[in-house]
């Protein structure tokens, strides 16, 4: 601004002093142009008296540097001239504007100016008594050249007019800025020492208010959206329409490893994959895109929308959320389906292949005993797969199932009453140690469960002549049920899966001994209904101890 005003002070200043020097010197140079005609005029008077009085003979002792006098004839040939030695000799001057004026009207006058134009002579005549005419005439300079011969005079004017004007202008616009400057903006109206800026200055400060005002709002926004943001499980990045990253909320940071060193940089910097960056580029031109992709070790859903502000696109918002679960319940549904279909067709197709041959008549005779209780073990077979995984979708399914006291001893020994023939055929035999009775907050039904298949297990895993111990336990305000047997044991690499719905470690000989592969899984199910852990410990060719711990109360 300062620059600005003391440029403007400047070219007023160099065009008000050089209108002001054309105009002046117009003024003078018309001013005494007039006087000089007036002046010859008066001289030419005179002389005119004195020659009509001496006649020609008056000029014999004239002299005169400044005027130059010219007698001519009533025929145009020169009498005499005050500049010419040889009068004579001098052309004629009949033809001459101011003396054709003063023959016919008595005086004349005109000027004329030289080839360069440098100088111009002013003539006066006048017609005397005798009939001859006299001419005075003074030589001038003509404007051009006057204002050449003063042009140093000028140029330094003009440099020193300049150069005041600078230090004063200078000055000027400093003093003019200094208090714009010097404004409090906070208050400008009560600081304005310019009444000309109070209007501009009361809708500043009505601006000035009304931005307070909108900053303050945006503020809020800004808090309440960080505090939304930082409190979502969700991940959360806001782009901009160029691809930078605005906003990256605490669980968007976990899933990408970064941290606000991003903000402001190409999303690239962040997340390099192909997928990712494809997805961008399509919010970008306006489309929603989702997939699902891998980051640190969990799968997560990526949902890429743009935002838009009046119909153009402003931005990308990338949500990430945690599916991890979710594909894991996914991959175990279709796992567990794949698995029960194929475990229930092969007893079917056991059942119907022995049926067809006993209907075709084709079976011996002494054969047809073998293919009935082959139908009647495999159907056996298919009821309690069946019932395992009904209990096992009881399981899933359970919710606010109603808690009993129930008395665990109570249910360990109908369990080993249960399966005492069974184990008692292959010479294993059960060893239970408990206290009289042991109360327990759970469901029955369940808790039956967990003991019937970790001791059918310990049966059915075990040596010919071995031996099952089940023992329980009080401690403090938790219960613990450890099934040991002297069996085949399991092999370190197999226990982490043993868990695991239809995963067994020797699939034929679980089979032939009716198991189902679901039996742990419920086991695993039931503790953990109950709120309690299991603990597996084996050794092949030694034994496995399952060890359960439950809370007396649920
Ligand atoms: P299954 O019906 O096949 O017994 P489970 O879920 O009960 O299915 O057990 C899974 C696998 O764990 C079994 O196939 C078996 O290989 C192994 N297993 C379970 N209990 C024992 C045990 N007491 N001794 C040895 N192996 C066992």
């Amino acid at each position: 601004m300062t620059k600005k005003i003391f440029r403007s002070i400047i070219v007023v200043s160099v065009l008000v002093l050089f209108s002001s020097f054309v105009i002046a010197t117009g003024f003078l140079y018309n001013y005494f142009n007039n006087s000089e005609k007036e002046r010859l005029k008066e001289e030419l008077k005179l002389v005119s008296q004195n020659v009509e009085k001496i006649g020609v003979g008056y000029f014999d002792n004239f002299e005169s540097s400044i005027f130059r006098f010219t007698l001519i004839n009533s025929d145009g040939t020169v009498l005499y001239d005050s500049r010419a030695d040889a009068a004579a000799q001098m052309e004629n001057h009949s033809d001459r504007e101011e003396i054709k004026e003063a023959f016919s009207l008595g005086f004349g006058s005109s000027t004329r100016y030289s080839e360069t134009l440098t100088k111009k002579t002013i003539y006066e005549a006048v017609l005397l008594n005798d009939g001859t005419v006299l001419r005075i005439s003074a030589d001038q300079l003509t404007v051009g050249a006057l204002v050449i011969a003063m042009l140093p005079a000028i140029c330094l004017i003009i440099f020193v007019c300049v150069l005041v004007t600078m230090l004063l202008s200078y000055n000027m616009a400093n003093s003019i800025v200094k208090p714009l400057n010097n404004l409090d903006l906070e208050k400008p109206v009560l600081d304005s020492q310019y009444d000309e800026l109070t209007p501009v200055f009361t809708k500043l400060n009505k601006q000035h208010r009304q931005i307070e005002k909108q900053l303050s709002e945006i503020r809020k926004n800004a808090e309440e959206f960080a505090q939304i943001t930082s409190s979502m499980q969700e991940g959360l990045v806001i782009l901009d329409k160029k691809g930078v990253v605005i906003s990256i909320n605490p669980a968007a940071k976990m899933i990408f490893s970064t941290d606000d060193s991003h903000i402001g940089k190409d999303f690239l910097t962040v997340d390099r994959s192909l997928c990712m960056s494809r997805a961008v580029e399509t919010a970008l031109s306006g489309s929603h895109t989702e997939f699902r992709e891998e980051r640190g070790g969990k799968e997560y859903q990526f949902i890429i929308n743009c935002t838009r502000s009046e119909g153009e696109v402003s931005g990308v918002v990338i949500l990430c959320i945690d599916v991890s679960e979710t594909a894991f319940a996914e991959q175990s549904r279709r796992e567990f389906t794949a698995n029960v279909s194929h475990e229930l067709k092969t007893p079917l197709q056991a059942i119907i292949g022995s049926a067809e041959l006993l209907e075709s008549g084709l079976a011996k005779h002494e054969d047809r005993q073998k293919f009935v209780s082959n139908i009647k073990k495999e159907a056996t077979r298919l009821v309690t797969l069946i019932n395992d995984i009904i209990r096992l979708s009881q399981l899933d399914e359970s919710y606010g199932e109603k808690a009993e006291d129930v008395d665990l001893c109570g249910v360990c020994a109908e369990v080993i009453t249960e399966l005492r023939e069974i184990a008692a055929k292959r010479s294993i035999t059960f060893e239970f140690s408990a206290p009289d009775s042991l109360v327990i907050g759970g469901v029955r039904q369940y808790l039956y469960q967990i003991v019937y298949n970790l001791c059918d297990n310990a049966v059915r895993y075990n040596k010919d002549g071995g031996e099952v111990k089940v023992s329980l336990e009080k401690r403090e305000d938790e219960i613990t049920l450890s099934v040991a047997d002297s069996g085949v044991g399991i092999a370190a690499e197999h226990q982490g899966r043993i868990f695991e719905r239809f995963w067994r470690v020797d699939k034929s000989h679980s089979k032939e001994t009716g198991g189902t592969g679901l039996g742990l899984s419920i086991v695993k199910h039931a503790v953990l209904f109950h709120n309690g852990k299991i603990k597996v410990q084996s050794e092949p060719g030694v034994g496995t101890t399952f060890t359960v711990t439950l809370p007396l109360k649920k």
